[in-house]
């Protein structure tokens, strides 16, 4: 089954410690793509200005991103500028140009309408309940969002959450929309305006998966070297979404399954800049670093203590 999904698409220039990318390919649009589609077909809606260099999409083209949705305004491509000291889980950002996103209206191909799993990627909240309004009761609507729209479009960003099946936002976000410090009653908070699943990631410190009655926890991959940790919550939903869409199962271990896939995505984000590392990697690796995740996390319980 394939994945419809609507955000950015970018061109990051970025900092960490460790060195410096000028005008990469990124945006949430970008991120989701690269990850999900080493598991499933992905459909694009995004824009980028006069001044993109498309060429560099055509590696996503050929491994099975439907770009028809991808329109070519007139004006300056959106552009994010952002940068990492010590601690890679936080980034400061130092530019937000929006350029041709200010007016952009996402068009959904009449050949995207029926996709049965919508990922929302990080782009204005108006625009992502403006994607609902065009597609065909999807069986699973997932949504991710920022600092910037948290601040910026906080009312609209609140009837969005009517509207989705999922949220994933990282901790910080989380505490910024609920006012709720402890995260077990910030997604307490989300859950009753929506989402049933509210996934909230800790970066290096993993991600949590909360409902009503449960909540897993799934570590992030203990990389030696982390390099850029630009993409890794769009990677990590690309891998969440895009597992569940292959399998086309919605139950509770299938979800679970399913954040373990996010986290080996998200790590392999992190080791390169841009979307560098998923151009490299295939199926075999994936599998590899599912199985890593399995032996970190397993251990035999002692029945007689
Ligand atoms: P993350 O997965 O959270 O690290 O997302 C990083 C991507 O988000 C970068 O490639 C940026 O281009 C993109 N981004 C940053 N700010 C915004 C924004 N306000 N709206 C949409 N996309 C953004």
């Amino acid at each position: 089954m394939s994945v419809l999904v609507v955000g950015s698409v970018a061109l990051d220039s970025v900092e960490t410690p460790f060195g410096k990318a000028e005008e990469a390919l990124g945006g949430s649009a970008t991120f989701f793509s690269a990850s999900a589609s080493l598991l499933c077909p992905v459909q694009l809606v995004g824009v980028v200005g006069s001044d993109f260099p498309v060429s560099q999409l055509e590696p996503l083209a050929s491994r099975g991103v439907d770009l028809a949705g991808l329109e070519r305004a007139d004006g300056e491509s959106f552009r994010w500028r952002g940068r990492y000291r010590h601690d890679l889980n936080s980034a400061e950002t130092l530019e937000t140009r929006l350029g041709v996103f200010s007016h952009f209206r996402p068009k959904i191909p009449e050949q995207f309408r029926r996709a049965p799993f919508v990922f929302l990627g990080n782009i204005d909240p108006r625009l992502q309940l403006d994607v609902l309004r065009q597609v065909e009761r999807p069986r699973l609507v997932a949504c991710d969002t920022m600092n910037f729209w948290i601040e910026s479009r906080r009312p609209d960003l609140l009837e969005l959450l009517g509207h989705v099946d999922i949220i994933t936002l990282n901790d910080a976000e989380a505490r910024q929309l609920t006012e709720e410090y402890n995260l077990v009653r910030a997604a307490r908070w989300i859950m009753e305006r929506g989402p049933k699943h509210v996934i909230i990631k800790k970066g290096e410190h993993g991600a949590f998966m909360f409902t009503a009655q449960t909540v897993f926890y799934a570590p992030a991959f203990p990389l030696e070297s982390v390099f850029d940790p630009t993409g890794a919550g769009d990677a990590f939903a690309g891998g969440f979404i895009g597992y569940l869409a292959r399998s086309g199962d919605l139950s509770e271990p299938n979800l679970r399954r399913a954040v373990v896939y996010g986290s080996a995505m998200g790590s392999f984000a992190v080791e390169r800049f841009s979307i560098e590392r998923f151009l490299e990697i295939g199926p075999q690796d994936i599998r590899h670093r599912v199985r890593e995740f399995h032996r970190l996390v397993s251990f035999e319980q002692d029945m007689t203590a």
